[in-house]
């Protein structure tokens, strides 16, 4: 990477990029829970609900791209061996084996929460020690923010179903 922009960070860059890769196994994980979500749900308001999911799986791979560009500016590896999402992983996967679309909106809730959750440790780790970091963590937190409140929108529709 540049030797200025490693100099500036003031954070264990070694740290950082672990952190970064494990973010990178959650967001691939969200990406393919949100598209093969969209394929397999059946149930009430199915187009809108799909037509969600199909968005938040491509916010999804591109927050798994800012990750990459990231870690490579770091000097870091990004994951790359599908088998190591599954290590890596702070959020798991969460399966759509039941295809009805309240509990599928429901598994992606609990993801959600779940990725808040890892933005905001890892915006707490980089605040005035890293400011490139920090500005995309803050994106994604936002972008994450928005997507578990759409989610929670649409389960709030589905409620008021009669
Ligand atoms: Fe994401
Ligand atoms: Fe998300
Ligand atoms: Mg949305």
């Amino acid at each position: 990477m540049g030797t200025k922009g490693k100099e500036i960070v003031g954070v264990d860059v070694g740290n950082l990029i672990e952190m970064l890769n494990k973010a990178l196994a959650d967001e691939w994980l969200a990406y393919y829970q949100y598209w093969i979500g969209a394929k397999v749900i059946r149930g009430p308001i199915r187009g809108e609900a799909v037509t969600e999911l199909e968005q938040h799986a491509l916010d999804e791979l591109r927050h798994a791209g800012m990750l990459v560009v990231r870690i490579i500016q770091l000097g870091g590896t990004p994951i790359l061996k599908p088998e190591d999402w599954y290590k890596l992983t702070n959020c798991g996967y969460d399966a759509p084996v039941d295809p009805a679309v309240k509990r599928v909106l429901e598994q992606n809730v609990k993801g959600e929460q779940c990725a808040i959750g890892v933005y905001r440790a890892m915006i707490d780790a980089v605040k005035d020690k890293d400011d490139v970091t920090y500005n995309m963590a803050l994106e994604i937190l936002s972008n994450e923010v928005e997507h578990e409140e759409d989610l929670q929108a649409l389960l709030e529709d589905i409620a008021l179903i009669k």
